[in-house]
């Protein structure tokens, strides 16, 4: 067998259309949708995490305007700005740096960010909403993953999901999002005795362990529907969680790195960005 490839650009290429439409309404009536990025130190990845979101925001009409903290910002420092962003009614969004430097933690900024603009999800309230099925802001990735196996028509009912990981921003919001979509969910992690003997059982495989080919052709099911988070820098390039060319051989449908989750959820979280605009203009 060789699996269909689930093509995140296509996916997200959509998505960015309808984003694109909405935010054209909202500048006709003098709305501009803006999301905040705060970003502590220098580090490279955040450099080119606010790059890329900023040349795919540009064209669908939302301005990303960054924020520059050291590394070694104060919590309460952190949240003067936070505070700010938050009553600045002409901002949207607002992101922050992940993972954040050892000496804050998620908990510190998880009670910071205004709710109606925590875009990515990671705010006690909006985690809480989750949890109890309740409508909010869900971490894009995990949305990401799941709205790929929505717009393949893949449903869950029933079916048997594993997940690789359990981070709050990726795997444990996926595995909840699994839940309410009627899968039995196995959520595996770096304690987890034998990963193989779990992926095996997979009809749903969702991997976001942040570890290269972690996920070999032999512990992918026959048949199975994998999905990549995965983002790891290797000197040939970008690679996933998940050996592609030996899990493409096994499964039914696979999603690429890169080419799969990464723009699809860049895609959710503008769309999200747009969403809290609408809200502002109403
Ligand atoms: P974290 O490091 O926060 O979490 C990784 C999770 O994987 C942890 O739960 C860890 O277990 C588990 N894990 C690590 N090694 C193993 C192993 N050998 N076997 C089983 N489980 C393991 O990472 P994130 O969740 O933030 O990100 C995961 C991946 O997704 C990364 O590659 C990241 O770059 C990528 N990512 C991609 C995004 C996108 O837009 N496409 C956005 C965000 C992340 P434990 O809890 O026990 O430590």
């Amino acid at each position: 067998m060789t699996a269909a490839i689930i093509d995140g650009k296509a996916i997200a290429a959509g998505i960015l259309d309808d984003v694109a439409a909405r935010s054209a309404l909202l500048r006709g009536v003098d709305v501009h949708p803006v999301v905040s990025f705060i970003m502590l130190g220098d580090s490279a990845p955040a450099l080119l995490y606010a790059n890329r979101l900023e040349r795919v925001a540009r064209p669908v009409g939302i301005e990303v305007r960054r924020f520059s903290l050291p590394d070694i910002v104060s919590v309460s420092e952190l949240e003067r700005t936070v505070s700010t962003l938050s009553q600045d009614s002409a901002i949207d969004g607002i992101l922050v740096q992940l993972p954040l430097p050892d000496h804050l933690s998620e908990a510190d900024i998880g009670n910071l960010i205004d709710p109606r603009k925590d875009v990515d999800g990671i705010t006690v309230q909006n985690a809480g909403r989750l949890y109890l099925g309740i409508p909010g802001q869900v971490p894009s990735t995990a949305l990401a993953m799941v709205e790929l196996l929505d717009s393949c028509g893949i449903d869950g009912t029933g079916k048997d999901a594993v997940v690789v990981g359990r981070s709050k921003i990726v795997g444990h919001p996926v595995a909840e999002l699994l839940i309410q979509r009627n899968a039995t969910v196995t959520v595996t992690h770096s304690q987890t005795r034998n990963l193989a003997r779990n992926t095996l059982h997979a009809e749903i495989l969702m991997v976001a362990a942040g570890s290269p080919h972690l996920v070999t052709g032999d512990m992918v099911r026959a048949g199975a529907i994998v999905v990549d988070a995965g983002i790891n820098a290797q000197r040939d390039g970008i690679v996933g969680d998940v050996d592609f060319e030996a899990a493409r051989r096994v499964a039914s449908a696979i999603t690429p790195v890169p080419g799969g989750v990464g723009p699809v959820t860049n895609a959710v979280l503008l769309r999200s960005v747009v969403e809290s605009a609408e809200r502002r203009h109403e």
